[in-house]
């Protein structure tokens, strides 16, 4: 390997480090982040993520409250849940992990939730704000990947970032962050003619696609700074990104590995997003 690794596990632990010094600070000022989250049926994968978050939040002091539903829930089941969350004043935060089941309008549902709570910056409004450059959430995940840029120390005004996936939750907001910094954005998915020609100019690689080792290492330009937001269980039973690693990181100059990469530092700007979301109540 000759690429830096950004290590998201350590720097999701500072990021977590600040979110508890803040929520102490609001805390003795009376106000304890709450973080409702909300999971329908028994995904596994799912259910990880929501321990996970819910345990993150716990470890920096804020309030997580978690409502599981049964699969069979129905959507008004689902939209009720959000208007009492909406109207509760201990609760800054409204967490509603994906996937829905298929009966329920997963988009409805996200709609429902007031747009000041939204910390994962899924609500329209949210997306809204951040096209015009002026983000009020902004998603954990892109979130994290522009702190991993950050910290890769990546030149973005001028380069040429290539996203591979354009999902309303990872790829269109990603695009919108990069575009936000001066980047010359392309946005790529599965009608893209030459994924692999479009990789290969690319200065910015995030691959955000659900296709283990997708993205071939041979496509990356030298010296490319690469985000891995793929999480994809192998039939080895362990866990792969959708870049094709060991051979990508042969020729980048920064790589964000999996695990240890985008994931944690996915959790520590929920945190964050919803710390802001409480200070918004400190008047
Ligand atoms: P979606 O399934 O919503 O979107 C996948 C995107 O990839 C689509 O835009 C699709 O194109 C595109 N795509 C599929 N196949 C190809 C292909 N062969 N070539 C080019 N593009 C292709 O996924 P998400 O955005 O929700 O998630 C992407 C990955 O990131 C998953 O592995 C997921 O588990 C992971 N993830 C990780 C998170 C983290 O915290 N680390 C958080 C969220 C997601 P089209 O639109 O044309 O169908």
């Amino acid at each position: 390997v000759s690429a830096r690794v950004l290590d998201g596990k350590a720097l999701a632990a500072r990021v977590r480090a600040e979110v508890a010094a803040q929520v102490t600070a609001l805390a003795a000022r009376g106000v304890v982040p709450g973080l409702a989250v909300v999971l329908v049926g028994d995904d596994p994968a799912s259910q990880i993520y929501v321990r996970n978050k819910g345990k993150a939040a716990v470890d920096a002091g804020i309030r997580a409250v978690d409502h599981h539903y049964p699969a069979s829930v129905t959507q008004a089941e689902l939209l009720d849940l959000v208007v009492r969350l909406n109207a509760d004043p201990s609760i800054h935060g409204i967490l509603v992990q994906l996937p829905l089941p298929a009966h329920v309008d997963a988009l409805a549902v996200q709609d429902a939730v007031a747009p000041t709570k939204d910390v994962d910056g899924f609500h329209p409004e949210n997306l809204g704000l951040l096209a015009q450059g002026r983000p009020r959430y902004i998603s954990a995940t892109p979130r994290g990947c522009m702190r991993l840029l950050r910290e890769s120390g990546a030149r973005l005004a001028g380069a040429h970032a290539v996203v591979v996936g354009r999902s309303n939750i990872v790829g269109k907001p990603m695009a919108m962050l990069l575009t936000n910094e001066s980047a010359t954005v392309e946005l790529c998915h599965s009608r893209t003619a030459d994924l692999a020609g479009e990789v290969a100019r690319a200065d910015v690689v995030v691959a955000a696609v659900g296709k283990a080792g997708l993205v071939r290492g041979a496509w990356i330009k030298p010296g490319a700074v690469v985000i891995d937001v793929g999480i994809n269980r192998g039939a080895d039973g362990k866990l792969h990104g959708d870049v094709d690693y060991a051979a990508a990181a042969e020729r980048a100059a920064a790589i964000t590995p999996v695990p240890g990469g985008v994931g944690p530092m996915t959790i520590a700007c929920l945190l964050e997003n919803t710390l802001e979301s409480a200070k918004r109540f400190v008047t």
